[in-house]
């Protein structure tokens, strides 16, 4: 097991009383290419700040990093715990307020003094988490911004899904102002906080390899090839029943397009895809969210 080595800096708030601590790690000999990777905007995603510390402990045992990494393991403290997406100060959900404002509410500071690092950035990895039934994908506005297609395309993350942007997402934003930003969605997250290992490593292993092709570490790796995949189209219960999945996360669905049975009957979902999230066996109500799909992007060729 490596330790973790003690951050090179706080961002902190000016409130001794508030509890705003973010660490700031650095690693590298620099100057560039500068690489930002966040995680914890919502406190409750938790398997994407554990993917960011096991990145620092892997950067820390590495004597040969070049350029400069800068991870915020933790963006939202407060957030974190409550394990809820908000902090309890000002309810603001932090990925809808970059650029933040310096001289607002503690999520806004916040917020804030992460964009000011994320403008020096010449890419930008943000983690999250989209629930226990997810599967690992990307996130990026690949169709606007040629470079966020180009920084998703070198993830080792099997799908990348199309974003439709919220005014206020650190990656939108940044991607905005001409720089590459992609978010990571990572199974886990919830009221209990629940940290999905084995996807906590392969982000490790994703994030290394980016860093490799990127240069910034030292050796070989060959580009990997992730699907291409339209915005996500989510599958609600059409009635009441008991709901069987039919459809494993991570796995494509048949063509005839079903993600589950409710009361015997499909579910079915529009054109073929990849499963993104399908809820366990259970009894649900109308309109509770049973799937999310991603369906093949025309003309893009999957990998
Ligand atoms: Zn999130």
């Amino acid at each position: 097991m490596v330790s973790l080595p003690e951050p090179g800096a706080f961002i902190e708030l000016d409130e001794p009383a508030l509890r705003h601590r973010v660490p700031v790690y650095r690693s590298g000999s620099g100057p560039a290419p500068r690489i930002l990777v966040t995680a914890g905007l919502h406190g409750g995603e938790t398997t994407g700040q554990y993917a960011a510390f096991r990145l620092i402990e892997s950067l820390a045992a590495d004597p040969e990093v070049a350029g400069e990494v800068v991870v915020l393991p933790r963006c939202n403290p407060s957030a974190f715990r409550r394990m809820e997406r908000t902090s309890p100060f000002d309810e603001l959900d932090m990925n809808r307020i970059f650029p933040g404002d310096a001289e607002g509410t503690p999520t806004q500071v916040l917020a804030s003094r992460v964009w000011d690092l994320a403008r020096e950035a010449d890419y930008i990895v943000d983690l999250h988490c989209a629930g226990p039934y997810a599967t690992p994908y990307t996130l990026a506005q690949y169709s606007e911004y040629e470079n966020c297609r180009e920084l998703a395309s070198l993830l080792d993350i099997p799908v990348v899904v199309q974003s439709g942007g919220s005014e206020g997402q650190l990656f939108v934003e940044a991607g905005r102002r001409g720089i590459p930003a992609v978010i990571i969605e990572l199974p886990g997250g919830g009221p209990d906080g629940i940290i999905d290992l084995a996807a906590g490593e392969g982000t490790l292993g994703a994030l290394r390899r980016l860093l490799t092709l990127l240069e910034v570490l030292p050796g070989e790796a060959s580009a990997p090839s992730p699907a291409f995949c339209d915005q996500l189209v989510r599958v609600t219960a059409p009635a009441d029943g008991l709901y069987l999945p039919r459809v494993a996360p991570g796995n494509g669905l048949g063509e005839d397009g079903i993600v589950g049975l409710l009361e015997a009957e499909s579910v079915v979902t529009e054109g073929r895809g990849y499963c993104i999230k399908n809820r366990p066996p259970g009894y649900v109500f109308r309109g509770d969210a049973l799937a999310a799909v991603a369906p093949a992007a025309p003309g893009e060729a999957s990998g």
